[in-house]
């Protein structure tokens, strides 16, 4: 008999606490943690109110950068899970899926049934989540070529895959988008035919146009843009130029080269009053972009998906540090011979990169002044390169190096072959389905009157995300299991269930 059990239905919580209507489920929580003042420590619970809409909307996404690879493979993955294509490959069929989606993919616990054992649900019947087959996709890229070519340009998915899909995607061709050279690498130059002109507040505008003529076209309740477009070079952050909503805002009126061309899209998304999402490592969220999503309450999320090499990172470090083990060194190599890759070889658009990967162990080592002293981390070191024969199939190397008991050494040397975009294209659907459901909930203080939507600044979304955006003064978490354990519990809260404590008391007492 199996010891755990999965339930494949939508879970109804009965409890004083929670309140099913029509529209809504309403659920009182009390979350609870610690005061710390010297060495006293004093318990809190504060009492919160979450309201949920129940029904999904009509929703729709809008990708920056569709025509790349990562924007290919979603478009062909929806279609083919929608029309539950299957394949022949020399290893035998294969049929679509959603695996490295955990909206998805994975189940959560519960609780415990009559016998003791763990129930498992699907994280998507938790609380009501977008279906991905449901989802309308669109959106903007600099090269002209139409889906079908693209996502055969693109070299990702398999080839009798690609043959079924073809006639669908060539009918798709993406938006004219924003090209400005200087942002990204020269070596993109050949591929820009699909252009807008115009001063950048004009260009602007045309976005936002394009973004409602979406929205109307296709009978659309929301639209949820994402940039999935190259990596650009860092922009400056200056008083006058991007430091403010309205310096930001006057910056574009009068054309300063100084604004990106992902802060355009940005800022044209927030004045559309639609989720932005930024996929890649560079800082479109100036202040002033930030101040300006907070001013029209819309929820943005960053920055750079975390698929493969940091990912794990975030895993191993965790494991290693919180196992008393000393990370002393890390050293990463990748290389890539994708788009992406060709792209990331400058040194402007590798060091957006290069920040955006280094940052991944610096909580956890923060977290232990025991080990490390103030101002002490491990060495840490990241080598990106180009190389076209390996394509989507990334090779990142890595070696940790541990100080361990009385002055022994723990080295762990790990080789990962990423399949980029098949990794990161069922993050970019958890991100669009996570940030819609962070649209549909509002909460209050027990004691307040008036609900409020979330925070603009989605740091619920961290799991998804190698460098998070937080909101200003919060700590970045780049620890995989509390940034999974964050969304699940969050989940757990809107139907008023505890968090998962992994305690099993009932287990263990006798
Ligand atoms: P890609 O190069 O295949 O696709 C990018 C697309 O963006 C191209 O089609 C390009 O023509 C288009 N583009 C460039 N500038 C544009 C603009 N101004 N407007 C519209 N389109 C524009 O790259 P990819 O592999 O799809 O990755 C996309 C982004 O996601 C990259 O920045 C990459 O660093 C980031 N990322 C990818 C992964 C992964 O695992 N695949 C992980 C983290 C981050």
């Amino acid at each position: 008999m199996e010891d755990t059990a999965v339930l494949n239905t939508n879970i109804i919580v009965d409890s004083p606490n929670v309140v099913y209507t029509d529209s809504e489920i309403i659920s009182s929580y009390d979350y609870s943690d610690a005061r710390v003042h010297g060495n006293i420590l004093t318990p809190t619970t504060e009492r919160l109110v979450f309201k949920t809409e129940r029904h999904v909307p009509r929703v729709g996404a809008l990708l920056v950068g569709w025509g790349g690879n990562n924007g290919t493979t979603l478009t062909a993955g929806i279609l083919a899970n929608k029309l539950g294509l299957s394949w022949e490959t020399k290893e035998g069929t294969k049929t679509s899926n959603y695996f490295g989606s955990i909206c998805k993919s994975i189940t959560v616990r519960v609780g415990i049934d009559d016998n003791q054992k763990p129930v498992y649900v699907p994280l998507n019947n938790v609380i009501p989540l977008l279906d991905p087959n449901d989802l309308e996709i669109w959106g903007w890229d600099i090269s002209g070529v139409n889906m079908g070519d693209a996502m055969r340009r693109a070299k990702v998915l398999d080839w009798n895959l690609q043959q079924q899909i073809y006639p669908m995607l060539k009918e798709m061709v993406p938006m004219p988008s924003i090209y400005l050279p200087e942002w990204i690498a020269a070596n993109q130059e050949d591929r820009a035919d699909n252009l807008i002109h115009g001063t950048k507040f004009e260009m602007m505008n045309k976005i936002r146009h394009d973004i409602r003529d979406f929205k109307n076209s296709k009978g659309l309740d929301k639209v949820i843009v994402v940039w999935t477009a190259n990596t650009e070079k860092y922009c400056v952050v200056r008083h006058g130029l991007n430091d403010t909503a309205e310096h930001l805002l006057n910056s574009i009126r009068e054309d300063s080269d100084e604004v990106s061309v992902s802060t355009l899209f940005a800022v044209a998304s927030i004045l559309e009053e639609c989720t932005y999402i930024n996929g890649s490592p560079q800082n479109t969220f100036v202040p002033g972009c930030i101040e300006l999503a907070e001013r029209f309450n819309v929820l943005i999320a960053g920055d750079d998906f975390k698929s493969g090499q940091t990912k794990l990172k975030s895993v191993l470090s965790d494991f290693i540090i919180n196992s008393g083990l000393k990370l002393q060194s890390v050293v990463s190599y990748n290389h890539l011979g994708n788009n992406d890759g060709k792209n990331l070889s400058t040194p402007e658009t590798f060091r957006s990169k290069e920040l955006s990967k280094s940052g991944v162990i610096e909580d956890v080592v923060r977290a232990n002044r025991l080990m490390y002293k103030y101002d002490e981390s491990p060495d840490h070191c990241v080598v990106i390169k180009y190389v076209p024969f390996v394509g989507d199939s990334k090779r990142a190397m890595d070696e940790y190096v541990n100080e361990i008991f009385m002055g022994g050494k723990n080295t762990i040397a790990l080789h990962n072959t990423c399949e980029d975009s098949m990794l990161a294209a069922p993050l970019i659907l958890d991100l669009i389905m996570l940030a819609e459901l962070c649209t549909r909930i509002q909460v209050k203080r027990d004691k307040d009157e008036k609900f409020t939507k979330m925070h603009p600044v989605m740091s619920i979304l961290s799991f998804l995300l190698k460098s998070p955006l937080v909101p200003s003064g919060s700590p970045i978490i780049h620890c995989l299991f509390p940034q999974r354990y964050a969304i699940i519990n969050f989940l757990k809260a809107l139907i008023g269930l505890p968090p998962e404590s992994f305690l099993m008391l009932e287990h263990r007492l006798e």
